[in-house]
């Protein structure tokens, strides 16, 4: 029982700190492909954050040479020239030749409202439906009755552009400011985001204007006064933006949103992302999980012609995937595999020894064991007296020994045969096992052809003698050349005793071996009790 616990507690302590060390190695590993990741994250956002940056200089540069497009038109217009139809459109077609992202060129003059019908009936030579129109929701209608009007009169490309022909910018607030700006300051403005009449889609655009005088426009006051008209060219903001994108690199999924500043603390997305409903509209501060998965990064456009626009870029950030695991997973299996094989190794070794002690416990039975006659041996009888000897001495109980020869034994062998004799041996074992009841009495072969009786706790082995004389006689086994008797008899010589401190086992078998001789004396086949008064003559013997 001990040796299973110390088995058992020795598995259990290999298990423990075979899944401990496991564990926390695997720990320390998963900690360092951590720390790993949180590194790349932080490279790959400022590559990110660079890639941005460099868009957001490439799509500010291209804004640039756009609007500087304008001014190559505005030659025309050189000294209040206005030039025909033709020539407008000749030169502006050129220039948008070399300026693909230029959605349309437009000329806008200045009129008052007593020129108005003249004008629209100028225009209706060439566009018979020719109308200066306004806005009015979503559709547009014949303009009303203002002082002044900027209407689209030239437009470059008319196709796809039909819509702005008679459009009168001053009819828009939004335009209008731009106008008006622009008019003041005598250079090229920005309106802020607009949806252009002529836009069939979702898609924003804006208006540059570039005013052009009549006369001198040297103060405020002199440029209102000699402006006779705008060049204007139209942008559409997803065509310039997409333009600016780079070709080729692909390993950034970069996701951009342009936003406009309408007052100080209110955006308007002029330009929506591809994955807008889910990052920005909705999500940009509410839902964290998409925002977890990506870098973000806001980009202040440097002022465009007087707009405020921010370039929002959001891109899928790395992620740890299983295979960062596979490390610290298979450190810990590894160990904790090594741990229960290690542990069902030890339980192998305690089974082992658990069934050797089996083994041993059947090999010492059998080594008590008399292979002839199947009783308890020579070798018990020796342990057992000696051991029952001892506790007689104790508790002061008497015990009795008995000494039982077989009569002329060696004349049956030399007539009958060894093997008859074996069997006779047997036969006198099984007979007299019967005798003896309790399990503390011990029949043994005392060896040869002698066979002893221990009976502890026994006062009275008369009895006992002369019944093991019996149920030998009672075998009935032939031995004619016995002198005394017909049959195999037995001899019995007997003690019993309560053993002094210090009593010897070699003395008992002594006294028995006595009292054994005096019933040989006496003629055998009976029973004889050891007698201290009585003297054994030795030189008897037979
Ligand atoms: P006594 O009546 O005086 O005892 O005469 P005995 O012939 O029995 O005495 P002795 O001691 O001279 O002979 C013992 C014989 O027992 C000798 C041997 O032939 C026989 N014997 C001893 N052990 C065995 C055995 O294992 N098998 C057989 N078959 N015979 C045995
Ligand atoms: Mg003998
Ligand atoms: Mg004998």
């Amino acid at each position: 029982m001990l040796i299973k616990w110390k088995t058992k507690f020795t598995i259990i302590l290999v298990l423990v700190i075979g899944s401990s060390l496991s564990g926390m190695g695997s720990y320390f590993l998963y900690r360092d492909d951590v720390s790993k990741h949180k590194f790349e994250v932080e490279k790959e956002f400022i590559d990110f954050r660079s890639r941005v940056d460099i868009r957001a200089a490439t799509f500010d540069r291209d804004l640039d040479v756009n609007f500087e497009a304008l001014r190559s038109l505005a030659i025309l217009f050189n000294d209040g020239d206005k030039p025909d139809r033709h020539t407008f459109n000749q030169l502006a077609e050129s220039i948008m030749a070399r300026h693909s992202h230029v959605h349309a060129f437009s000329w806008e003059p200045r009129i008052g409202y007593a020129d108005r019908a003249a004008l629209e009936k100028q225009a209706r030579e060439v566009f018979p439906g020719f109308d200066i129109t306004q806005r009015n929701g979503d559709k547009l209608i014949t303009a009303s009755k203002r002082p002044e009007y900027f209407p689209v009169y030239y437009i470059s490309p008319y196709l796809g552009n039909e819509a702005a022909l008679g459009f009168d910018l001053a009819s828009d607030a939004i335009r209008l400011d731009a106008l008006e700006k622009a008019r003041d300051s005598g250079g090229l403005q920005a309106t802020a985001s607009i949806t252009l009449v002529q836009e069939r889609g979702e898609h924003k655009g804006f208006l540059v204007f570039l005013p052009v005088y009549q006369g001198s426009q040297a103060t405020v006051e002199l440029r209102r006064k000699n402006l006779i008209g705008f060049i204007t060219s139209v942008y559409r903001l997803a065509d310039i933006f997409s333009h600016s994108a780079w070709s080729t690199d692909s390993r950034f999924e970069i996701d951009f949103k342009i936003t406009e500043e309408i007052s100080v603390d209110k955006k308007a997305v002029i330009y929506p992302s591809s994955d807008e409903e889910k990052l920005f509209n909705n999500a940009f501060f509410t839902e964290k999980k998409s925002l977890k998965k990506s870098y973000l990064y806001e980009k202040e456009l440097p002022s465009v012609l007087g707009q405020t626009w921010t370039l929002e870029a959001s891109s899928p950030k790395k992620q740890l995937s299983y295979k960062d695991f596979f490390g610290p997973i298979s450190f810990f299996a590894v160990g904790m595999l090594f741990s229960i094989f290690m542990s069902m190794y030890l339980l192998q070794i305690s089974k082992d020894a658990k069934g050797l002690r089996a083994l041993n416990k059947r090999l010492d039975a059998i080594s008590y064991l008399d292979g002839l006659t199947q009783i308890e041996n020579r070798r018990r009888f020796d342990e057992y007296i000696a051991q029952e000897l001892l506790r007689a001495i104790r508790i002061q109980s008497a015990m009795s020994v008995l000494m039982i020869d077989v009569d002329y034994f060696k004349s049956y062998n030399d007539h009958y045969g060894h093997v008859e004799g074996d069997r006779v041996l047997r036969d006198i074992a099984t007979a007299l096992k019967t005798v003896i009841n309790r399990p503390v009495d011990l029949l043994a072969r005392y060896g040869g052809e002698e066979f002893v009786i221990v009976l502890p706790d026994t006062e009275e082995a008369e009895l006992i003698a002369a019944r093991c004389n019996q149920v030998v006689r009672d075998l009935k086994i032939p031995h004619a050349y016995s002198a005394a008797a017909s049959i195999i008899t037995v001899s019995i010589g007997f003690e019993t005793f309560i053993p002094n401190q210090g009593a010897q086992v070699s003395l008992v078998t002594e006294n028995a071996d006595k009292a054994l001789y005096r019933a040989k004396e006496k003629g055998r086949d009976c029973a004889e009790k050891f007698d201290a008064q009585k003297p054994v003559v030795m030189a008897q013997q037979v």
